[in-house]
């Protein structure tokens, strides 16, 4: 079948095996027609329902979840409604505007947002589509690993990002489809945005009273109930870095691959680059590079200014 989700490159870092002798490896799901790997998940959760006769969707998305699914569902002839808080960026809304979708503002927060996009669903007989709490999302995410299993050996550490969970589950079912369950996770969040690591820590899915990181793709308040579960089936370790480090991943990954991605993948590549001490040359790291497409000129120039002048 011919997808419209990309078949990503894998591409092993000069940079650090000349730096500091490890073996890396970036997935590189920037190269996705979206810019991330929501793609995946959303054009399984949207063939799946096609076929079933089903063609109005509604998602709660101002990040590129929506920007995906807006992106998919345009391709495939689905009708497509994407509701977005109002902290949602202009660049975003104007994106998802640009592919011909309508795009409506409501909530001061996402919950709200979510609770709003619920009920319309319902009322209009859409498909509610999450940003990430949803089986057929992690089985679409699951593909990646698929790919990496055909060109790399095993690895030691896989790294990603995690906001409400979905890209776990995904590479996590991935790694059971391909026997790579002894693979140790490394789950990377900002401090600000750290509702894994706390539910993790105190033994029992918590619900962030804020979010108060840059990384707003990881700024989901609380965790799928599936991905707590699992990370204590699996080797899962939450790991925190800060705004700032995020900041010097980007920068430092613009200059390997001249590719810019957001804070919330800049997570997940500052733990190789800036926590290398934490690795060593008999690691094969397979990091993943969610990319993003919520960071433009501007925002990038505002956070250097921020956080590294
Ligand atoms: C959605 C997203 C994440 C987090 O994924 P979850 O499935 O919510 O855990 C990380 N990085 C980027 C770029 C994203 O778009």
């Amino acid at each position: 079948m011919k997808t419209i989700y990309s078949k990503t490159p894998l591409l092993k870092s000069y940079k650090l095996k000349e730096e500091k002798g490890l073996n890396v490896f970036y997935k590189m799901e920037c190269h996705q027609p979206t810019g991330s790997f929501k793609i995946r998940g959303m054009e399984n959760l949207c063939r799946h329902y096609l076929k079933k006769g089903q063609r109005k969707f509604i998602a709660s998305s101002g990040g590129n979840a929506g920007f995906s699914m807006a992106y998919v569902g345009t391709k495939l002839g689905a009708e497509v409604k994407i509701i977005v808080p109002k902290s949602t960026s202009e660049l975003m809304i104007a994106k998802i505007k640009n592919l011909g979708v309508e795009v409506e503002i409501y909530g001061k927060v996402w919950d709200e947002t979510h609770e709003y996009a619920l009920r319309q669903a319902e009322e209009s007989g859409a498909i509610y589509v999450s940003p990430f709490d949803d089986a057929l999302l992690w089985e679409g995410h699951a593909s990646m690993i698929d790919e990496c299993v055909k060109k790399m050996p095993q690895p030691s550490k896989i790294v990603l990002s995690v906001g409400g969970g979905g890209l776990l589950l995904g590479v996590l079912e991935g790694m059971r489809r391909n026997g790579w369950e002894d693979t140790e996770v490394i789950a990377v969040e900002t401090f600000g945005a750290a509702s894994f690591q706390k539910s993790i820590e105190k033994d029992e899915i918590i619900t962030l009273p804020s979010i108060t990181s840059i990384a707003s793709s990881l700024g989901a308040k609380r965790i799928a109930v599936q991905a707590f579960e699992q990370a204590k089936e699996y080797k899962v370790t939450p790991f925190l870095v800060s705004d700032e480090d995020t900041v010097r991943a980007i920068f430092s990954f613009l200059d390997e691959y001249n590719i810019l991605v957001e804070p919330a993948c800049g997570a997940s590549l500052a733990y190789p680059l800036l926590y290398s001490e934490k690795l060593n040359g008999q690691d094969t790291v397979l990091v993943i590079a969610c990319g993003g497409v919520n960071t433009g000129f501007e925002q990038l120039m505002n956070y250097k200014f921020r956080f590294l002048d």
